[in-house]
């Protein structure tokens, strides 16, 4: 965020933001902790948290116990996260899938509709309609909503909210936040897909204590975000983390993006079990899905093999990152977190003994397990687009207008 030298607006919103950020990393702490966490002076602690406090922001909370000389009870604050709602939409080429959460990206209510349509006004028809759908489900007051995220596979300029390339939708420079906008009347953030992920991950998930991080998503598809600094890095077009379409293998297997030999094409779910059944045609029609082949996997050499050499292909690609980045962290998350531990015990030994000097040592690798077929760790991660609003200005979002990072 930038702040301008003397704007009493900005620097407010800034001393918010600090304050809401404090307490959505360490949990619920008193006023005096405040002054010593933020710097800021006791009158200005008071002053900021009462205003938080009117705009149902946070809350006090009594500890329960007595002060050490039996005095009075702590009084603590902490982010009242049910007061606000947030709408997280995971737009695929042929379904929407869609969340409604509160403040800390709780699922209250969720719903999956059918995309047949993929002209962009209608979408925007859609999802508005949608969204009313998630409000009654959750029984929720719609004015009580922060605004809406929408995640998709694709590049997109998250600035203006377009999005500059989704092929699977066939979109090209289709302006969604704004055509969303101008439906709902709610303000409307759309990002790549695996960014809404990372996003969500910075904010409440394993990030959340980490300025430098690369999340990976592993699934249909190969795709990277990087967070440094604590701000998630887009590059020049919002392109950046499109590791899965760097080159494995010169003129190699047939890529989703159409290209030859990408990363992608041998670790991603659907290029394992095409190289399974390539390999064994004879077990081509029972092993169909990645659940067969990880159980195939315990007691056929061939499978076992395919599923290590991939984790080891991939993990040697994120040393690549590793010795360019530098992360404390990686996450990986995704359907395909299910591959199992032959996979992930190649990735994690590549990647540790790939990466230059002492750069690998005892780097974390996390591997968020997602249950089978839960579609909502992606529209979560898109309700927190709207959500870290609230975190990166110390406010939220009022009527039409979008607020940048
Ligand atoms: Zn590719």
């Amino acid at each position: 965020m930038t702040r301008t030298k003397g704007d009493p607006s900005a620097l407010r919103a800034h001393n918010r933001q600090t304050i809401l950020n404090h307490l959505r990393q360490l949990g619920p702490v008193s006023r005096t902790q405040l002054v010593e966490l933020t710097g800021l002076s006791s009158a200005a602690i008071t002053g900021i948290t009462a205003e938080l406090i009117e705009d149902q922001l946070l809350t006090e909370q009594s500890t329960g116990e007595a002060g050490i000389s039996g005095g009075r009870r702590p009084i603590y604050l902490g982010i009242k996260y049910s007061a606000h709602y947030a709408v997280g939409l995971k737009l695929r080429e042929d379904r929407i899938e869609g969340v409604l959460t509160d403040l800390s990206t709780h699922v209250l209510a969720h719903l999956v509709e059918d995309l047949t349509i993929h002209d962009p006004l209608q979408v925007a028809v859609q999802i508005h309609t949608l969204c009313s759908k998630l409000y009654r489900h959750a029984r929720i007051d719609a004015d009580h909503v922060i605004g809406i995220g929408i995640a998709l596979s694709g590049v997109i300029d998250a600035l203006h909210g377009t999005v500059v390339h989704a092929p699977l939708l066939g979109w090209h420079d289709v302006p969604l936040a704004p055509l969303v906008r101008k439906c709902t009347g709610l303000p409307t953030h759309v990002d790549n897909d695996v960014n809404s992920l990372a996003a969500a991950e910075r904010l409440f998930g394993h990030g959340k204590q980490t300025s430098h991080f690369l999340t990976v998503a592993l699934g249909r598809g190969l795709g990277g975000a990087l967070v440094l600094g604590g701000e998630l890095h887009r590059g020049r077009q919002g392109g950046a983390g499109e590791f899965g379409h760097n080159l494995a293998v010169p003129d190699g297997r047939l890529c989703s993006c159409g290209r030859r030999g990408c990363l992608e094409a041998y670790v991603a779910e659907p290029a394992l079990l095409a190289q399974f059944q390539a390999q064994h045609p004879d077990l081509s029609s029972s092993v169909t899905t990645i659940p067969a082949l990880v159980a195939l996997a315990e007691s056929h050499p061939g499978a076992a093999g395919l599923l290590r050499r991939a984790g080891q292909l991939l993990g040697t690609h994120l040393s690549y990152l590793v010795n360019t980045i530098n992360p404390e962290l990686i996450i990986i998350a995704g359907e395909g977190t299910r591959l199992g531990p032959l996979f992930f015990d190649s990735l994690r030994k590549a990647v540790h003994e790939s990466a230059f000097d002492c750069l690998g040592d005892d780097l974390p690798i996390v591997i968020d397990i997602w249950p089978d077929d839960d579609f909502t760790p992606w529209a979560r991660g898109a309700a927190s687009l709207a959500v870290q609003c609230a975190f990166d200005f110390g406010t939220l979002a009022k009527g039409g207008d979008m607020v940048h990072r």
